[in-house]
């Protein structure tokens, strides 16, 4: 999970776009509840129409995972479910209100976005309708109460969020901060990993790969620096050619670019002088 600036796409809105959701929540706002959802998705093209202004802000790399899978139906998931959220109680509405709101829009694979159980090792995730709180009690019916809430899941649009998860070289993610010391950032972390499914097997794959490539790289990368610096000039040629490599693979557009930061971070030590310089 890389930070995403939403921001920058309030600017990008197409013409005449908060006109078209706007109608789209006046109709909304008078159905009767149990109209309420079918009056919300006849208007989906309302979301969808932003998908290229989403996709765009994270160089089309889903917010939650950072995969660029181009077999998945991106999909956008609005970060406050539109829907009653799974862990509320019957009464709750659902956000409804925030269903054409392109603040609560976030862009998400399906694997992220859509609940499914991994049938190789029946492990499951998929965000869906879940919203966590750390307070369950203190859940807005309306947009008067939201500032009150604490949400449970972990959120690329702030930067602080994204700070919480680490990437090891098994190619999975887990809590950076440690349960004993602060409890709720762990409980955010782990929640996070489960609903977003971040540990399904196909991704943890890729980071696997990945964490290969880098490994290869950084091996090279020692015996070019060091023949480098004995004055063989093709070794200075090779050893430029490497830290371009690793330094691309850290970039916001490349895919996995958080999990590359923490897989190069861990080749730092003395044998490695070069890497500080990299990061
Ligand atoms: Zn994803």
């Amino acid at each position: 999970m890389r930070h995403v600036d939403l921001d920058r796409a309030g600017a990008a809105l197409p013409e005449g776009w908060e006109t078209r959701a706007a109608a789209a929540l006046a109709e909304v706002a008078t159905a009767p509840p149990d109209k309420r959802s079918a009056a919300i998705n006849k208007y989906r093209t309302v979301w969808r129409e932003l998908a290229p202004v989403l996709s765009q802000l994270s160089h089309s790399k889903c917010w939650y995972c950072e995969a660029r899978e181009n077999r998945s139906d991106k999909a956008i998931d609005h970060f406050r479910p539109k829907a009653k959220p799974v862990e509320a109680d019957d009464t709750h509405p659902g956000y409804w209100w925030r269903a054409f709101d392109w603040k609560n829009f976030r862009y998400s694979c399906t694997f992220c976005n859509s609940r499914r159980v991994n049938v190789e090792d029946g492990t499951g995730g998929g965000k869906h309708d879940h919203f966590p709180l750390l307070i369950e009690d203190a859940r807005a019916f309306d947009e008067s109460g939201i500032d009150g809430e604490n949400p449970t899941l972990l959120d690329p649009i702030k930067p602080g969020d994204t700070t919480l998860l680490y990437f090891n070289e098994e190619g999975r993610v887990e809590s950076r901060i440690s349960k004993t010391i602060h409890a709720i950032h762990w409980l955010r972390a782990n929640t996070s990993i489960e609903l977003y499914h971040l540990n399904h097997k196909e991704i943890v794959e890729d980071r696997i790969s990945l964490f290969n490539s880098i490994k290869s790289l950084v091996g090279l990368g020692k015996i070019c620096f060091d023949n480098w610096q004995a004055g063989n000039a093709a070794a200075e040629a090779s050893y430029n050619f490497v830290v371009g490599r690793l330094t691309a693979l850290l970039q916001e557009q490349a895919e996995f670019s958080t999990a590359a930061r923490d897989m190069v971070r861990g080749f730092r030590d003395d044998r490695h002088p070069w890497i500080d310089g990299i990061l």
